[in-house]
């Protein structure tokens, strides 16, 4: 394992590294070797409300918020993306460091990271209204102006790569930002602070407060001077959030949550090109991926064959130290992830499913969170690891005849963030597609996020769109101006 290089562990606002009023820490641990790395300061109640005073005042009378021209907001936008892509490496082994993921993924992530905060970059200074002609006597405008200050809460799976999903829309509409990443990863969010200032954001323009849910979060949710908050987490976390906003402000609320992917393989499929592009998807990120196709329909003229070859595929996959690059799944992220994982594996024994391959935990010198990459067979519909997230590498395999029945199951779960089709017979990718209750439906790839594109979910699965242009209406308000002439 290499050294890496720790950021300032305070919190971070009005471009300053403060200590938390009240002085607490929490710990955060390598999930490779269970050791602590260091502890971070604990926000609280009080210190949201600071970071929310500096976010306000950089927004209603700092340069950003007023005389700053949407053009020059792109230009230190676009200067931060820069300057991630120059510190990936730091940025990658921390992330490695703190979240377990490998170093491959997490390269990758900082990489789509850099491509995002890029693609919003060149949106700033092109966010415009309408003129709406009514009558000879009257002409209304819109405007699109930013939204005021916004709160951004995310998950510990994509620790810095979702927070830029949020920060690239909310920076392009010009919103000032109170951020909280999860209490499990909070170092490269702390990592970008200095990145910020280096840019040349003004002071207040991102504020971070870490520490738990519980407090930060629920201060944050439930905050009166908050205009909008953007979240990425478990629906009943999501639940929380919504009743905070309904509760205080009514401010608007984005929310992406969980998923139960199904992922739908037809008797014309490729068999060795669908095996092999799972591959590399299914148990990327130790498939702590919100859209993971956790459960597969396999058509059911195919599927000895699918499983033979899936599994052999599956076998050359390698659990260990996620620095080592030729190894593809690390350890999950916490103690409480790994026994959550485990226990769903152990369910799925009980409740009488087969487990046909891993199923194991797996250790280097009796340490570390690390599952094997698991497949279950023989699995009914009804069964808990066909119906959770279980958010670890458990995939169960599903046997379907008809198009019908296969939609049908899977649109049978409360969640809709996304579904993959693989069959050359575009008609039919089409027409399941337009049957699917998913936020995204991927046709003959999966897991294939980009920033052009919107990414969120159906029922359960969230409210409101990341990535996108449609992520930057949400950070936007519009005013209708008429005028009588
Ligand atoms: P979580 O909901 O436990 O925590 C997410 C964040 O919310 C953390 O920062 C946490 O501190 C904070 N939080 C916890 N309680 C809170 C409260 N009462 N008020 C405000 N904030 C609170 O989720 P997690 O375990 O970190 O992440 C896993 C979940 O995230 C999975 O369900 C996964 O599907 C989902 N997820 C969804 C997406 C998506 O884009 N749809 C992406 C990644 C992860």
């Amino acid at each position: 394992m290499s050294k890496v290089q720790l950021p300032n562990t305070k919190l971070f606002i009005n471009n300053e590294w403060v200590e938390s009023i009240s002085g607490k820490k929490f710990k955060t641990f390598n999930p490779t070797n269970e050791e602590l790395i260091c502890e971070v300061s604990e926000g609280d109640k009080e210190d949201v409300d600071k970071a929310v005073k500096a976010a306000r005042n950089a927004f209603e009378n700092g340069p950003w918020g007023t005389t700053m021209s949407s053009e020059e907001r792109g230009r230190i936008i676009l200067k931060l993306a820069n300057l991630i892509e120059n510190h990936k490496e730091k940025l990658a082994q921390l992330e490695t460091l703190d979240n377990g993921k490998s170093i491959v993924s997490a390269r990758e992530d900082i990489d789509f990271c850099v491509r995002v905060i890029r693609y919003f970059g060149g949106w700033a200074d092109k966010i415009q209204g309408k003129t709406i002609p009514i009558s000879s006597e009257f002409t209304s405008i819109t405007k699109h102006e930013a939204i005021g200050v916004v709160a951004l809460i995310v998950a510990w799976n994509y620790p810095v790569m979702l927070l830029c999903w949020k920060l690239g829309p909310a920076l392009a509409a010009g919103c000032t930002i109170v951020a909280k990443s999860s209490e499990f990863t909070p170092l490269t969010a702390l990592y970008l602070c200095e990145l910020f200032k280096e840019a040349g954001f003004p002071p207040g323009v991102f504020n971070l407060v870490n520490g738990f849910g519980a407090t930060v979060g629920n201060a944050l949710s439930y905050h009166m001077d908050i205009d909008k908050i953007s979240f990425t987490g478990s629906t009943i976390t999501g639940r929380k959030i919504m009743e905070g906003a309904a509760k205080s402000n009514l401010k608007p609320v984005t929310l992406e949550l969980g998923g139960k992917s199904p992922n739908i393989f037809f008797s014309d499929c490729q068999i060795d090109h669908c095996v092999e592009a799972a591959k590399d998807y299914v148990f990327s990120n130790n498939s702590q991926n919100c859209c993971f196709s956790s459960r597969f329909f396999v058509h059911e003229s195919i599927h000895d064959a699918f499983l033979a070859l899936f599994t052999e595929k599956i076998k050359q996959l390698k659990v260990g130290d996620p620095y080592e690059e030729s190894n593809n799944l690390g350890p999950l992220v916490s103690k409480q992830q790994h026994d959550r994982v485990l226990g769903y594996i152990e369910k799925g024994k009980s409740e009488g499913a087969t487990c046909h391959l891993g199923g194991v935990k797996h250790q280097i010198d009796g340490k570390g969170y690390f599952v094997q990459p698991t497949i279950f067979t023989n699995v009914t519909d009804d069964m808990t690891i066909c119906k959770e997230e279980i958010f670890g590498p458990v995939v169960v395999i599903l046997k379907f005849k008809t198009v019908d029945e296969v939609i049908k199951r899977a649109n049978n779960t409360t969640y809709g963030l996304a579904a993959g089709i693989w069959t050359k017979d575009i008609s039919l990718a089409l027409n399941v597609s337009n049957k699917l209750k998913a936020g995204s439906v991927w046709v003959n790839n999966y897991d294939n996020c980009l920033p052009q594109v919107p990414f969120g979910g159906f029922k359960q699965s969230g409210i409101g769109r990341d990535l996108s242009e449609y992520a930057i209406q949400s950070y936007l308000s519009v005013k209708a101006v008429t005028i009588a002439h």
